[in-house]
């Protein structure tokens, strides 16, 4: 049977154990969605967790701290607890707790602690905007230069990294070394293992961002001796917009004080004696910093079920499978029309989703939208397309390459412009 025909994508879709997940989400309508990389879609448990969390705001008042069937005091250590198989942690070494930018701002604060010649941060020129944004104030607040200061390594091909170009800047005047699991744009997996190896044997701390690392590929942070990590769960965890993130700080590293303090940091047994001198938590529980946005940790408790129920390791599995078949589809049907396959080639070395590099790719994923496919622009020339082990199916794989080819073809993009719109 040839590869590009709904018949062998309707094949594969009959093999697939987690085909029957489809249906625990809302899919839109009329849309062949591939952006779960970007804001996963609502799933029918997040949306039930979070209207009992309302109803208990609505029975139980301020008593909802402690009472109801998730009470909010407690909600972002149990969350941790479920998360851990995740990212391979111990329970306690993860809290649900701020945004990804936010996260990172407490665990730079709290790590990168400049002394002597040591003052440096090594990042790199691939990463998000956001973190570099963090990172460079940063190091503001402990009085350095940014631009003296942040080190980012360069990409050769400009889309992806070198370990050994990564290991090679770990020079003696780094102090902390931030990274991400999965780049953003390429989908290309770093080695956490080896990266994490070189940086203790200089006596460097390291931490990883996972935004597009989590819920789509299995990581060991535990065992890796990773010093931190941080995360937003809106991207494959499916939480909803806006939803409150994660993080990770090693067993090695409790008790450490929280750069950024507040009455959450606080063991929480104490917490209610309102003293002015901290107890933090003796573990992750410390680095949170605020009251926890109750609503919008709701639908994670209700998503992460899901990710508990089917493991990490079978979501991976089909996630290569589902990137493979693309990948396929790509190769025989669209290199002709000036494509070119952007992520890294290597199952092992690619995240969950596919990138492609093209001159028109603004105004392809506007033709590919206008079809009812849904696309991720990424200035100036990439597509993304994250097809998810949850609710994606092989037939969506085929039919939005079938769309992307029909529209190379008939050049229906051209009716588009070439510029990215407000959000993409
Ligand atoms: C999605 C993403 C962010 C977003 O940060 P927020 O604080 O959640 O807005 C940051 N960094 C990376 C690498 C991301 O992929």
């Amino acid at each position: 049977m040839k590869k590009y025909s709904l018949d062998f994508a309707k094949a594969l879709d009959a093999k697939d154990d987690l085909a029957k997940y489809r249906k625990e989400f809302y899919l839109p309508e009329n849309m062949t969605y591939l952006d779960g990389n970007s804001l996963g879609i609502l799933s029918r448990r997040a949306e039930s967790s979070l209207l009992q969390v309302l109803d208990s705001w609505k029975q139980f008042g301020i008593d909802g701290w402690t009472k109801g069937k998730y009470p909010w005091f407690y909600l972002s250590e149990k969350l941790g607890d479920v998360t851990a198989p995740l990212v391979g942690a111990l329970s306690d070494e993860i809290i649900v707790t701020g945004s990804t930018t936010v996260n990172l701002h407490q665990l730079v604060a709290t790590f990168y602690q400049p002394k002597g010649n040591k003052t440096k941060i090594l990042a790199d020129e691939l990463n998000f905007p956001s973190d570099i944004y963090a990172l460079q104030s940063q190091i503001k607040h402990k009085g350095y230069n940014p631009d003296t200061h942040l080190i980012r390594v360069k990409s050769k091909d400009g889309r992806t990294l070198q370990e050994d170009d990564i290991i090679a800047a770990m020079t003696e005047d780094i102090s902390l070394v931030v990274l991400p699991a999965v780049l953003y744009r390429s989908g290309q997996i770093l080695d956490i293992k080896r990266l994490t190896a070189a940086a203790r044997e200089r006596n460097i701390y390291i931490g990883f961002d996972l935004c597009h690392s989590i819920g789509a590929i299995p990581h060991s942070l535990h065992d890796w001796n990773v010093d931190f990590a941080f995360w937003c769960n809106y991207k494959y965890l499916n939480a909803g917009p806006g939803s409150v993130g994660g993080l990770f700080v090693h067993q090695h590293h409790f008790g450490k004080a929280p750069g950024l303090a507040g009455w959450f940091s606080s063991k929480k047994e104490v917490q209610f004696d309102m003293e002015h001198v901290l107890t933090p938590a003796d573990n992750a529980g410390a680095y949170q910093i605020g009251t926890p946005h109750v609503l919008s940790i709701a639908p994670l408790i209700g998503s992460l079920e899901l990710f508990s129920e089917v493991g990490i390791l079978k979501i991976r599995e089909k996630s290569i499978k589902l990137t493979n078949y693309m990948l396929d589809l790509i190769k025989d049907e669209l290199l002709e029309y000036g494509f070119v396959i952007a992520n890294p080639l290597e199952e092992t070395k690619r995240g969950g989703h596919i990138y492609l590099e093209h001159q028109e790719a603004a105004s392809i994923c506007k033709a590919l939208k206008a079809n009812g496919v849904i696309p991720d622009f990424r200035a100036p020339n990439g597509i993304r397309l994250a097809p998810i082990a949850f609710y994606n199916s092989f037939k969506d794989v085929f039919h939005a390459i079938s769309i992307l080819k029909e529209i190379m073809i008939q050049k229906t993009y051209k009716e588009y412009e070439n510029t990215r719109e407000i959000i993409a």
